[in-house]
This record gives C-alpha cells, structure tokens and sequence, in this order.
C-alpha cells in the first residue's frame, strides 16, 4: 500500500469526498461555529475517545466558564476536573489545563495555530495538531484519526497488520489524498465521512462517494478492512466503593491518588477488597454504622481494566462522622462537586432513591445548570 497504489487521482478523491460533504455533512456542531483555534482544540480532545452526542453539552458547559485559554490556565485543576466530570479519559483534562499554562507562559497567550508548535503541547498528537491548523485557518495539514484511518484502509483493503509500517503507510497516502486548497472543509469531510457513513460496523457503502473505486466495499466485506489488532484480554478488578453518609444527607468523598485508577479524581472511598465495610467504618470515622447496605454491582469497563464495583451505603448515626481520620471532604449531592469525579460515582449519587440519607436524587452535573 502506497500513494502509487491510489485508484484515483487525488484530486478525484477529494472533488468526490467534499461534493459529499457539501450535501451530508455536519455544519451545526457548537464547535463548528467558530474558528478560533482554541475552541477548535477543545473540542478535538474531547471528541478523541468520545462520541459527538455526548461532547456536546459537555463542550456548552466548558466554553460557558472557560470561554478563552486564559480563564482555561487560571482556573484550578480542580475546577477544569469538574467540568470534565464523567467524561472519562481523565488525563484529557489534566493536559488541557498545563497546555493552556504553555500557553499564557511560553506563547504569550495566542493560542498557536502551526502543526509544529501544537504538536508540543501535552495532549495534541500529529493528527490532533493537523486537524486544529486545518480547520482554524485552512492550511494544508494532514490528518490520520481513527475514522480517517478506517475510510482509507478500506479504500485500499489494507490488510497489513496495524503498527509503525501500517502506519506510516497510511501517512503517506493522506498526505497525497490532502488537496493543497479548501483543506479545511476537506479535513471536516474526511472526519463526517468516517463518523457517518464508513462506520466500524456495517458501513453505508451505498451512500458513499468513494464506492465505485473502493476495494474493501468489491470484496464485499468491508467491515474487514483495515485489519484490527488481535483482540486482548484486559484484567478484571474487583473493588469495594464505600459511601458514608451523615444525618445531614452529605456523603464522603476522598481525592484518589495521583497515579492509578481515576488519577486525582474525587470518589467514594475505596475499602480494602477483604475488608467488612462496618468494620472498616468503625476504623475511620470512629463509630459503625447505624446502617450497612450493598448497593446493586456496578461494571464499568477502562482501557485497560474492567472493573467489578460493589458499592456499600454506610449511613452514620447522628452527630457522628464529623472527623473522620482520613483526608476528604463532605460533599452534598446536588451542589457544585470538589472537583472530577467519575462516571460511576456520579451515576450512583444521581440514582440514590429519595427516601436515603442522601435525599432526592440530584445529579452532581446538574449543580451546573443547563448546558
Ligand atoms: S465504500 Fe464502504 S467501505 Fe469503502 S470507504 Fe465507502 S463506506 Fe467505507
């Protein structure tokens, strides 16, 4: 597989692709409306290992209190963890907030818009920095993201095994495919024609403009192509998620440590897999519990680990708890959260039946208002 192996011409390739986009593509994101780099970045790592429905009102809520990279790097980690609540893939947010400090220290505050320089920020990668030169100011920048990946793959049944050559391979065929003008909107098609039409699984051919000349769709199975890593076992991990309650309906939290599962983020804390959760209650905030309950199994699969949650509701008596031996805080479900916390804790918080000592349920993403 190399540019010489194109079917088309690529100036074919790319008339065919943006007469597409001109019908089908997608104009009305809150992202799109706008070409300031910084906001085209925000969106980019979010929208890195999350779906479009789902970054929308996520993107609302960071744009309404971090409308520029300044208020992005002086706002505290906590806060930016805050906003990316639930969102998963933490260190996403944790590089956002030391970019936008490069930013104001090094770049004197102007957001870069070069592939080289955006490439040195934490957290933008090659395709990452193309896409935000491309579509903030229309250079000719090359991008190579999953979608794009699987709509050229196809496009020439590459069936090489995914690594450095594969790799590089396909590099040098998106760089040929990228037409010297009109790069932002080709760079926007490429994206929506993978997101759309070229999906993981069962795939529009039909409705695609590169059909007549694709080689996966002649084989007839181009779900197929690109072949994929062989799949891996990933670890399952079991642990015990302990909420303690007090008489006022707050709940316990604790900042994990900074390396690990959920790195920095705020959650329940987390009992030793052995350990009775009455008896480890009693051990922290001096008293056992006037209640000891478990809560329905929780899964939630990470990148490298599914886990095997088992919650416990600890409701303390009356005028207990207020010092408990262990750093943390008392948070009350409903009001603005300490800072990050992740999806299961957030689910389980938001789904607490009204008659618990947490009171009404009350999404914690709700203390923001609406998106
Ligand atoms: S024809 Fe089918 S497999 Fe080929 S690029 Fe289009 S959608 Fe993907």
């Amino acid at each position: 597989m190399s540019p010489a192996d194109l079917p088309l011409a690529p100036a074919t390739f790319a008339a065919r692709v943006l007469a597409w986009f001109e019908v089908n593509g997608r104009r009305d994101l809150p992202w799109q409306q706008s070409r300031d780099p910084y906001r085209i970045w925000v969106s980019e790592i979010m929208l890195q290992q999350t779906q479009v429905a789902t970054v929308i009102a996520y993107y609302q809520r960071f744009m309404a209190r971090f409308p520029d990279v300044e208020s992005l790097a002086a706002a505290s980690l906590d806060e930016v963890l805050r906003h990316w609540s639930g969102l998963g893939y933490y260190a996403r947010g944790r590089n956002l907030h030391r970019a936008a400090q490069w930013v104001m220290i090094h770049g004197g505050g102007r957001f870069p818009v070069d592939v080289e320089t955006l490439q040195a920020l934490p957290g933008v990668g090659r395709s990452t920095a193309a896409a935000i030169a491309a579509l903030s100011t229309g250079a000719r920048a090359t991008i190579l993201d999953g979608n794009v990946k699987r709509v050229l793959g196809r496009f020439l049944a590459c069936d090489a095994p995914p690594g450095t050559a594969r790799d590089r391979a396909l590099w040098a065929t998106a760089t040929a495919l990228t037409p010297a003008q009109g790069t932002d909107a080709y760079t926007q098609a490429m994206m929506d024609l993978g997101a759309t039409c070229c999906t993981p699984r069962r795939p529009r051919c039909g409705a695609c403009p590169l059909q007549s000349d694709c080689r996966a769709a002649r084989t007839g199975q181009p779900e197929d192509y690109p072949r994929r890593p062989s799949a891996r076992t990933v670890p399952e991990v079991a642990l015990q998620l302990l909420a303690v309650t007090d008489a006022d309906g707050r709940v316990w939290l604790e900042r994990r440590p900074p390396r690990g599962i959920w790195g920095g983020m705020w959650c329940l804390p987390e009992g030793p897999p052995d350990a009775a959760p009455a008896d480890w209650c009693t051990q922290w905030f001096g008293t056992p519990p006037e209640r000891c309950a478990a809560l329905p199994e929780i899964r939630h699969v990470l990148t490298h680990r599914r886990l095997r949650i088992q919650p416990w509701q600890l409701a303390l008596p009356e005028g207990a708890g207020e010092v408990p031996q262990r750093p943390g805080v008392w948070y009350l479900p409903g009001t603005p959260p300490p800072g990050g916390m992740v999806r299961p804790v957030l689910d389980l918080l938001a789904q607490w039946p009204a008659s618990s000592p947490f009171g009404p349920a009350a999404h914690p993403l709700d203390a923001f208002g609406p998106a």
